[in-house]
């Protein structure tokens, strides 16, 4: 069956030591308390390998924030999945908007990046959602379910199985602005339902889908109370302990 699953998101936050710190103040937040929920921490590539060193990897996962379209060679400031895999990373956030709108990422370029992840051993948590204009003029079901589509079904049932997916309503990130537990319940259950006419029902069903958008401590029990929502993927909220914590212990 598929995982809970509550990831944070750091974005381009913390210096070095500010982010060890944060990564062993929830690492030992894990130890002391036990989550009902795989916890990760995904921060920029600069604090990979310190924040490896400095979390325990039985409580708390770490990924990257994306990863290059290439394998190697000579792309000037591009960090590849093997490099992200040889820091002790297991988990990488791909496709999300912030990428994809100031960035220029595409379905095509995400191919390329999902494929390197899952050859070298990396979870992609792959980001899809709508932006508010897609939510109003009520195109969002077809609009998610074609970044689903393009970016991923090019993939055996198999590798399918590896992912990770992350519904956060462009609209709803960094805003204060949380989609409704229903309108997150509503379009999570549309993934699924996309996701088993490609690959079936069991494929579908083991898929975690986690919801992101201004999820904090507070909604975040009534989100995840939600049958088809499998946890978070959390900005803010992920900068402080605390916070974080909270969100965890909504499982
Ligand atoms: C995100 O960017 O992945 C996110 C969910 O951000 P926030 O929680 O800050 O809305």
């Amino acid at each position: 069956m598929r995982k809970n699953i509550v990831a944070g998101n750091w974005k381009m936050n913390t210096t070095v030591p500010e982010g060890v710190a944060l990564a062993k103040e929830v690492s030992e937040a894990l130890k002391a308390t036990k989550a009902n929920c795989d916890v990760v921490i995904c921060v920029p590539f600069t604090h990979l390998v310190p924040v490896a060193g400095a979390i325990d990897a039985a409580v708390l996962g770490l990924g990257a924030e994306n990863c290059a379209d290439h394998k190697s060679g000579a792309y000037t400031g591009e960090v590849s999945a093997p490099m992200v895999a040889s820091t002790g990373a297991k988990y990488v956030i791909l496709g999300h908007s912030e990428r994809r709108q100031y960035y220029g990422e595409t379905s095509e370029t995400l191919r390329e990046k999902v494929a390197l992840a899952l050859e070298n051993g990396l979870t992609p948590i792959f980001c899809i959602g709508e932006v508010l204009e897609e939510r109003e003029n009520g195109t969002f079901n077809e609009v998610v379910a074609k970044q689903v589509e393009e970016g991923l079904f090019n993939l055996s049932a198999e590798d399918f199985g590896k992912i990770v997916l992350a519904y956060e309503p462009v609209w709803a990130i960094g805003t204060g602005k949380t989609a409704t537990a229903e309108q997150a319940q509503d379009m999570h259950a549309h993934i699924r339902a996309v996701i088993a006419g490609k690959y079936g029902q069991e494929v579908a069903n083991n898929t975690s889908i986690l919801y992101g958008g201004s999820c904090k401590a507070s909604n975040a029990p009534e989100l995840f109370a939600k049958p088809d929502v499998d946890g978070g993927l959390i900005g803010g909220a992920s900068l402080k302990c605390a916070d974080f914590m909270g969100i965890v212990n909504a499982f």
